[in-house]
């Protein structure tokens, strides 16, 4: 029991959001002597349900590694016993709360039912993280649109580059201080909300999409070549132009992205892709730019210089 206090208040020391899901996650496969573990991150989009998995145990390559079976296969939070591969089984999915709304799934596969005292133990380790998860939260997104704020890019690039290459993109609305003039302020906020929201399904892969300022996002595509990135932040450029936003009718957004690696920093990265945002301004708005294409066609010489000791907070 000290042991399991002990954890836990380790736990709510945590202040990374990543750090904190796999020691969850460890503690309560340890804790219910688990088979397999996967906690399962809900999102949600334009009124529908996302599942995706952020932390699975034991990982995979470990030894014993079995992926759990895919969550839609199980019928609801309640216990579900049954046998797989000729092996007696228990699976229970428990939801968690951050406050206001589910959002994780916790499915936990073991070889024994679960008794009622395990579930109360559980449910209240389940409680414990989901309220420090959404402190967490509540200090990483922008109050406005509900994305991930400024504040919470340094870690989450920090977290991409070291795992994998990637493209990091800055996306600007054009000429937003008109539409702030003509319409109104509130206006103004609702074209920022409604943007948010298209940047959360058109890029629903990324790995992060960040409000970094007043009308300027930053996304971050782990893993992405230049040419996946361009296809998939065009096809956002085009989505927006499409769109009629209410009263204040067609606005347009551009951005610019650069390939980051692990040597980067998030503001030199950064400043590659504000670099390239500065040339899709300049060459007219409403278009997507590349570093690493523009330094190849000789486009970036004598223009805006890296700014590579940007202020990040
Ligand atoms: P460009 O195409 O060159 O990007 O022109 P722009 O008008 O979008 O650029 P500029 O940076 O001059 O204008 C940004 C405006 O965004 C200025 C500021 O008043 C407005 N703004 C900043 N934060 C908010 C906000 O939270 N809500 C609203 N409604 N406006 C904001
Ligand atoms: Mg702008
Ligand atoms: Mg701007």
């Amino acid at each position: 029991m000290t042991d399991i206090l002990e954890t836990i208040a380790e736990l709510t020391h945590l202040r990374n959001r990543h750090a904190l899901e796999l020691a969850f996650a460890q503690l309560v496969y340890r804790l219910a002597g688990a088979s397999c573990l996967t906690l399962w991150q809900v999102g949600r989009q334009g009124g529908e349900v996302k599942l995706r998995p952020q932390v699975t145990l034991p990982a995979a390559g470990q030894e014993g590694a079995e992926r759990p079976p895919a969550l839609p296969e199980c019928p609801g939070y309640g216990p579900v016993y049954g046998r797989r591969g000729g092996r007696k089984m228990a699976r229970q999915v428990y939801p968690i709360h951050d406050g206001a709304r589910v959002c994780g799934l916790l499915e936990i596969t073991r070889a024994k039912a679960f008794t009622r005292l395990e579930e109360t133990l559980l449910a209240n380790v389940i409680k414990v993280y989901g309220n420090h998860a959404g402190l967490l939260d509540y200090g990483e997104r922008d109050e406005l649109t509900g994305l991930l704020n400024r504040r919470s890019f340094s870690t989450a690039f920090s977290h991409a580059s070291g795992q994998v290459n990637g493209v990091i993109a800055v996306a600007d609305i054009d000429f937003f201080k008109r539409i702030n003039d003509e319409f109104g302020h509130p206006y103004g906020d609702e074209v920022l909300i409604l943007m948010a929201r298209l940047m959360e399904e058109a890029l629903e892969a990324a790995d992060g999409v960040f409000r970094f300022g007043g009308e300027e996002f930053l996304i971050l595509l782990g893993g992405a070549a230049p040419d996946e990135a361009f296809a998939v932040l065009d096809d956002f450029r085009a989505r927006v132009e499409e769109t009629q936003f209410p009263q204040v009718g067609r606005v347009t957004i551009s951005i610019g992205f650069a390939t980051f690696g692990c040597n980067d920093t998030g503001a030199s990265a950064f400043g590659r892709a504000d670099e390239a945002l500065y040339i899709a301004k300049k060459r007219g708005r409403n278009q997507v730019q590349c570093h690493e294409w523009l330094v190849a066609e000789g486009s970036l010489a004598g223009e805006k210089k890296a700014n590579s000791d940007v202020e990040m907070f």
